[in-house]
């Protein structure tokens, strides 16, 4: 738990455990459209401000939303890969409050009638899977962005950007089913890793495509009740929705011992001080006098859509992880990293389908690969070595033409130079020297150099074999077949 603050950083680990918390989150997930949800402006991030608006988006009296059918379709493919009840009927509703960044005065959004309920996903947490309720998917419009500085005069004003005014975003509310900070974190973590799987969003938390809020309470353990529930926004990092949720939990239970009570309301996470403040009380829904849209038709989804949807869904991250361990033997741990995106569960199938043993793939594209792409900043999908170059340097190490560690020099001129691992072998003299009597050559070579270390082992020191078997490794630059250097060096020195 975090110790930033100092009123929590009193309590006692036996009475921190006397309680229990109890987390639901708000993700809102940017669609991956190219036009906005309502009008056909361009949803392209960081256009210069207010460029890419119109009317409609801009809310001038007079015009008409038109409901942008990707929208919905991006959001279907959502709701159907967490496992929710796509509704046959659902329908738009008026969110009002006042903001200079919602231009209308109200934000469409559903209400009553939501896209999707009732679905689930799975987080696998310290080895535990545990299902995790999703309440409900929602179809609703962003707000303007206020931008606070970096302006001529923004001591004085604030700047409002009408770009992201109507870009569609998905709401997925979860069911009050996380216990702990690690939870909430690892649920964002697999809905985040199905968002991209399933190219609804690209989830980027610096431009905003991906935003947090999560509801927080504590009780004590064994207890029915919920405790009263705090909102904490502005979580636009995983790291800072664990600190938050840490950091409010013991100012809760702080509240609790000190024998006061919790005031429902919204917070807001202060990341420099590592702290959550007071926002405002929070706004239950009839503050926003909610009420139908009658500028939008219902949404009627039928079964046939519906269906068309679920066919175009990808494998799902959990499906191949389960995949891999069966189909490769791979262990879960390997099948979790390796099928941490598309791309690179793509690379090692494609690696081990060109023939590499599928143990070896694994290992290799985790080490080996993936540290050269990260020290040169490139992308998987930009590796200079294919699957299929990969899977034929396996090939070569498998069948002992060439040593392990040669291998790996092998791997990384490949890497620099994306010739094939046949060619650099062949060019560099660089294949596996199983001739025996070369090696017994530098083997005789080496025990004449070295009287004393000989003598030292016939009388009985075990240990200097090692010394041996390393100088002969190192005459024939590790090229020689280890197993090889061992029997001679055993013969010629017994
Ligand atoms: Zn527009």
């Amino acid at each position: 738990m975090a110790k930033s603050a100092p009123e929590s950083a009193a309590i006692a680990p036996e009475v921190l455990a006397k309680y229990e918390s109890v987390i639901g989150l708000e993700v809102h997930v940017q669609l991956l459209t190219n036009s906005k949800i309502f009008c056909g402006c361009s949803t392209h991030f960081g256009d210069p401000p207010n460029t890419n608006v119109c009317p409609v988006c801009l809310g001038l009296p007079g015009t008409l939303p038109i409901l942008n059918k990707r929208a919905v379709e991006l959001a279907m493919r959502a709701s159907l890969a967490l496992n929710c009840t796509v509704q046959e009927h659902s329908r738009f509703a008026r969110k009002n409050y006042f903001y200079p960044d919602l231009p209308k005065g109200y934000q469409i959004s559903q209400y009553e009638l939501p896209l999707a309920t009732s679905g689930w996903l799975e987080i696998d947490h310290d080895g535990a899977k545990r299902r995790i309720g999703i309440t409900r998917l929602h179809l609703e419009e962003d707000a303007a962005k206020n931008l606070h500085e970096g302006f001529s005069q923004s001591a004085a004003k604030a700047y409002i950007d009408y770009n992201r005014c109507g870009t569609p975003l998905s709401e997925i509310v979860s069911e009050p089913d996380m216990r702990t900070p690690e939870e909430a974190y690892a649920y964002l973590t697999a809905l985040r890793q199905i968002m991209l799987y399933t190219g609804i969003s690209d989830c980027n938390m610096e431009e905003g495509s991906l935003r947090c809020d999560a509801n927080v309470s504590v009780r004590l353990r064994g207890a029915k009740e919920f405790g009263t529930k705090v909102e904490v926004k502005n979580l636009n990092s995983f790291r800072f929705l664990q600190k938050a949720l840490e950091f409010e939990i013991e100012r809760h239970i702080g509240v609790l011992e000190s024998g006061s009570r919790i005031f429902q309301e919204t917070r807001l996470w202060n990341q420099a001080e590592s702290c959550t403040v007071s926002m405002r009380s929070k706004e239950k829904a009839h503050d926003y006098r909610y009420f139908p849209e009658p500028d939008l038709l219902p949404i009627h989804v039928s079964s046939a859509w519906r269906e068309d949807v679920l066919r175009s869904l990808p494998e799902l991250p959990e499906a191949k992880r389960a995949r891999f361990i069966s189909a490769y033997g791979l262990t879960p741990y390997d099948a979790e990293l390796l099928t941490g995106t598309q791309a690179l569960a793509g690379y090692f199938e494609a690696t081990a389908k060109a023939g590499a043993p599928s143990k070896a793939a694994a290992n290799w594209i985790q080490t080996e690969l993936l540290r050269r792409l990260n020290d040169s900043g490139k992308e998987i999908e930009a590796s200079p070595v294919s699957p299929a170059a990969l899977a034929e340097l396996l090939k070569l190490v498998e069948s002992g033409q060439i040593t392990v560690s040669i291998g790996k020099k092998v791997f990384a001129a490949m890497f620099e130079s994306g010739r094939s691992a046949a060619e650099i072998v062949a060019a560099e003299g660089l294949a596996q020297i199983s001739d025996t009597s070369a090696l017994e050559q530098a083997a005789r070579d080496v025990i004449a150099k070295n009287p004393d270390n000989v003598a030292k082992f016939k009388s009985g020191n075990e240990g200097v074999f090692k010394f041996f078997v390393g100088q002969v490794m190192r005459a024939t630059r590790g090229q020689a077949n280890p197993q090889a250097v061992n029997d001679i060096l055993r013969k010629l020195l017994t």
